[in-house]
């Protein structure tokens, strides 16, 4: 099997083992090397968003110094749910492998599959309310960023 996945997939066990959170394992390989490994640690540091992918992205982008992780790929023991899939698109990271797919992961109770109908308006059922308020006063920092002269784009 692929050296790679097999290290997400020994992160995603010693995970479990050591009761950090929920079966998943990621990786950020830059050529031949791996850059950063995690495990889910949404139980160990009540953190909703500790998910393996997430840790990994910050901590390959903390070691290489860098937010745009355009020449890292991810392997990920299962497929990333939408949070994961957008910090994947914030770093720019161009190829993820993944084994388990998001079916896999509903059967075992970890329903990541709503949130990507949730997104793809392919639910009635609305979990959380979206509200628009006070757009004009929000704007203000958008102002601002937009006239500032020395703006880092990303
Ligand atoms: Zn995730």
């Amino acid at each position: 099997m692929n050296s790679f996945m097999k290290t997400a997939i020994d992160e995603a066990l010693k995970g479990v083992r050591a009761e950090h959170g929920g079966p998943f394992g990621a990786v950020i390989v830059k050529g031949h090397s791996v850059i950063s490994k995690a495990h889910n640690e949404v139980l160990k540091n009540n953190d909703p968003t500790d998910h393996a992918e997430m840790i990994a992205i910050r901590e390959a982008a903390k070691k290489l110094g860098r937010f745009d992780l355009s020449d890292c790929e991810l392997y990920s023991s299962c497929e990333p749910c939408p949070m994961c899939f957008a910090a994947i698109h914030w770093a720019k990271i161009k190829k993820v492998y993944y084994g388990c797919t998001r079916e896999d992961a509903a059967s075992i109770g970890f329903d990541d599959n709503y949130i990507y109908d949730v997104i793809k308006g392919n639910t009635d059922e609305k979990r959380v309310e979206l509200i628009q308020i006070d757009r004009q006063d929000s704007l203000e920092s958008f102002k601002e960023w937009e006239a500032k002269n020395n703006k880092v784009q990303y």
